[in-house]
């Protein structure tokens, strides 16, 4: 039987704490999009079960990717995690992402190689593929160690290229090179909390409103 591509762009979600977005985030969710030719969507966790709880709220997280990303359509910001009770698992932002937009259209995890080496750790992991495709951003040279499990699922699942995500709605892994940013949040809360400024570690924007890293300056 051959496979008809979905008339849709994938649509890809890429998740976090952004407890403060950065340049590391953004420019790795750029080019995702750009290669995958999706629409790539910020999903920030309210209550991440993996994870100490964030320094700032959920407004103030909100208030710094609204302004990181103005100016531009092809990141888009995604609230629904916010909006729903209790924490935030990956497989039941899946599902809901999936009833909205019906069988057909790709949807796509991104998720950093460290996030994905523990992803046998994750409420219903193996489920995650009956529902999205599970892209991996790697940097060259990087050896990743996972669990056999993983490997195991990766091995089946190894996507040939971007095409492959558009021909069907779920159930692939694909790894995709990202420019490696050395930036983490932790380092730029760190930065802050010594009364140092992020410049070009996050978007100007950020500085350009004190009120919006206040949280962090305590
Ligand atoms: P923290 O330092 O507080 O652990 P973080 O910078 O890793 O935070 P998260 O919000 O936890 O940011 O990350 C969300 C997603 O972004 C994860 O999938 C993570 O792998 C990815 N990510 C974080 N930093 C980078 C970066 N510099 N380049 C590419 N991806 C990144």
């Amino acid at each position: 039987m051959d496979a008809v591509a979905p008339p849709d762009e994938p649509l890809a979600i890429f998740g976090g704490t952004f407890d403060p977005v950065h340049l590391g985030h953004l420019r790795a969710a750029w080019e995702v999009a750009e290669t995958l030719q999706a629409e790539v969507r910020l999903l920030p966790a309210r209550v991440p079960p993996h994870r100490p709880q964030p320094v700032a709220t959920a407004a103030q997280r909100i208030a710094l990717l609204r302004a990181a990303l103005a100016g531009q359509s092809r990141l888009q910001l995604d609230l629904s995690e916010l909006d729903r009770e209790g924490p935030s698992y990956t497989i039941d932002t899946l599902e809901a992402l999936r009833a909205g937009i019906g069988r057909v259209r790709p949807l796509v995890l991104l998720l950093g190689q460290d996030a994905f080496a523990g992803l046998t750790t994750w409420r219903r992991w193996a489920d995650l593929f009956a529902h999205a495709h599970v892209v991996v951003m790697t940097r060259p040279g990087k050896e990743p160690a996972w669990p056999s499990d993983l490997q195991r699922e990766w091995a089946r699942r190894l996507a040939e290229g971007p095409a492959a995500l558009r021909m069907a709605p779920a159930g692939h892994v694909l790894p995709l090179n990202v420019t490696a940013l050395a930036i983490s949040a932790s380092h730029v809360r760190d930065l802050l909390a010594a009364g140092r400024e992020p410049r070009w570690l996050v978007p100007d924007a950020l500085l350009a409103d004190p009120a919006l890293l206040a949280p962090y300056r305590t």
